[in-house]
């Protein structure tokens, strides 16, 4: 396989990959981000692309560490690109994602899962690790669907009433202002919220950390 993308390095500290980061590109179209994650001066890239029709292209081996994280943490510990598989959606961030890449995205997880070991409670949105500076893949994306099948938690329905902060921490979030915090856990678990925290978010965020926390 041809891997395109020189944006890569070697993982730090002999990292395993052990997390998933769903992206999209947030471009017009696939070819100028397949250019953009290719162009050694833009030092940025991903794994894999999923192109405009479901083709899923690799940019660099998955054994290498690729620059698509930046900067944010899960779980506590930075460095997310030492120890994360990137996976960018063609998508502008303005539109749904089409049936073909998630059925692409779909089949491409299942592979990098068995590969890697890496379970669903590892696969996360680049929002949730960079609270307040990215918020892709966006309030469009399909999460329920990738939990239906095994592929990443997204819980349906709501748990205890606890204080919002603990149950973030206890998901995966890093610091943030409650604010920002709030933000990106609506993004991914109650896409199209608005208003201040309420109950309905407290009691789903501990359903997520106990979800999470079945892996834990
Ligand atoms: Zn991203």
């Amino acid at each position: 396989m041809t891997h395109s993308s020189p944006n890569h390095g070697e993982r730090r500290d002999d990292a395993r990959p052990s997390l998933i980061v769903i992206h999209y590109t947030g471009m017009a179209d696939a070819a100028s981000a397949r250019a953009r994650l290719c162009d050694p001066a833009a030092e940025v890239s991903a794994h894999w692309l999923i192109h405009d029709d479901g083709t899923p292209e690799a940019l660099v081996p998955e054994d290498r560490r690729a620059w698509h994280a930046g900067a944010g943490a899960w779980r506590g510990r930075d460095d997310v690109n030492s120890r994360s598989i990137g996976i960018e959606i063609a998508n502008p961030g303005n539109r749904p994602f089409a049936a073909a890449q998630m059925t692409t995205l779909e089949l491409l997880l299942a592979r990098i899962m068995a590969r890697w070991s890496i379970g669903p409670e590892a696969v996360i949105g680049h929002s949730d690790m960079a609270p307040g500076r990215k918020i892709d893949p966006g309030a469009r994306f399909d999460w329920a669907r990738l939990a239906r099948q095994g592929l990443a938690i997204h819980p349906a329905a709501p748990g205890e009433d606890r204080p919002l902060a603990d149950s973030l921490t206890a998901i995966g979030y890093p610091e943030a202002d409650p604010g920002t915090r709030l933000a990106a856990f609506r993004l991914r678990f109650r896409p199209g919220a608005t208003g201040p925290e309420g109950e309905a978010d407290r009691r789903l965020a501990d359903a997520a950390a106990t979800a999470f926390g079945r892996f834990y």
